[in-house]
């Protein structure tokens, strides 16, 4: 059945900042994988966190990207557009009486729960607000859930949601849909067979796993790449002052992506253009070559 092997994947990018060799990775390695199955590639542009934005980022990536011959199908959605779509996933959770409200402020979080294990709700507001206290965020149910994905790249990956992270928010405090529930609705929404994106999400996966089940939404595969990160281990970007990326008619930048992702070069890599590079990492890409790794330094590479 042709639906069945229909592939279509997308690059998300949170407009916070330029693209950098990280976004650069992640962006090359769902266009490629998605080429590669002659499938379709979206872009998505995840603007959700309005107080992060960084102001003509989004252009800034999209302008980047297209530079790379990163050239996307279809219209860029934006998510701070698609707030209906939000609600209405919030409200058939609702429906099954799994949303509550919480009172919690992040910092009571941290000082009722044991050392290391402040990322986990303890579920004080589970069975109704305190006295005098007003809901500040939404959160869904977790109860006992074990989470289960099989990663293309990484193998499965398991979570026992109320162990590991506890009844999680839906809508921030801020009044914001949390990234959760907002990639889950667009996924499916934009019909994503495939996700491709940095191994920093993985441990995201299984809370979006199970929106999807309980939203009855499809399951897409997943192929979590590593992240380049600096010589201290820390995941590039706005906090580590990562470069913008910049393409060169050597091709630098994109070479120097492959290689981190150990991705075969053709022959004549010098001599090839921008276009024929692609064209012939997409035909040639290879996921039984890619690190296993979740993290992996970033190389040095001139002007990015
Ligand atoms: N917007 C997210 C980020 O830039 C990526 C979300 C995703 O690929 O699911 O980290």
């Amino acid at each position: 059945m042709a639906a069945t092997s229909h592939y279509r994947g997308r690059f998300a990018p949170s407009p916070t900042g330029p693209l950098h060799f990280g976004s650069l990775v992640a962006a090359l390695g769902s266009f490629l994988d998605a080429r590669h199955h002659n499938g379709e590639w979206l872009v998505r542009m995840e603007d959700l966190d309005r107080p992060r934005e960084v102001a003509g980022a989004a252009d800034d990536i999209l302008k980047t990207l297209a530079s790379f011959g990163l050239h996307w199908d279809g219209p860029v959605v934006y998510q701070s557009t698609r707030h209906a779509l939000y609600d209405a996933a919030l409200e058939r959770l609702t429906d099954l009486g799994l949303v509550y409200g919480c009172a919690c402020t992040r910092s009571e979080i941290a000082d009722s729960s044991p050392e290391g294990q402040q990322h986990i709700y303890p579920g004080t507001c589970r069975n109704g607000l305190p006295a005098g206290r007003p809901a500040r965020a939404l959160r869904v149910r977790v109860n006992d859930h074990l989470a289960c994905i099989n990663d293309r790249l990484q193998g499965e990956t398991r979570q026992q949601l109320g162990r590991e992270v506890g009844d999680f928010i839906l809508r921030r405090a801020d009044g914001l849909h949390a990234y959760q529930l907002a990639v889950v609705v667009d996924d499916a929404e934009q019909g994503i067979t495939d996700i491709v994106r940095g191994a920093d999400l993985l441990i995201s996966t299984p809370r979006q796993r199970y929106l999807q089940q309980l939203l009855a939404l499809p399951e897409p595969r997943y192929l979590h790449l590593p992240i380049a990160v600096t010589s201290q281990q820390e995941k590039l970007g706005k906090q580590t002052n990562a470069p913008a990326v910049i393409s060169d008619n050597g091709n630098q930048a994109l070479i120097a992506a492959l290689t981190f992702l150990r991705q075969p070069l053709p022959g004549q890599v010098a001599h090839a253009s921008q276009e024929e590079l692609l064209q012939w990492a997409a035909k040639n890409w290879d996921i039984t070559a890619l690190p296993r790794q979740r993290e992996l330094e970033a190389p040095a590479i001139p002007g990015g």
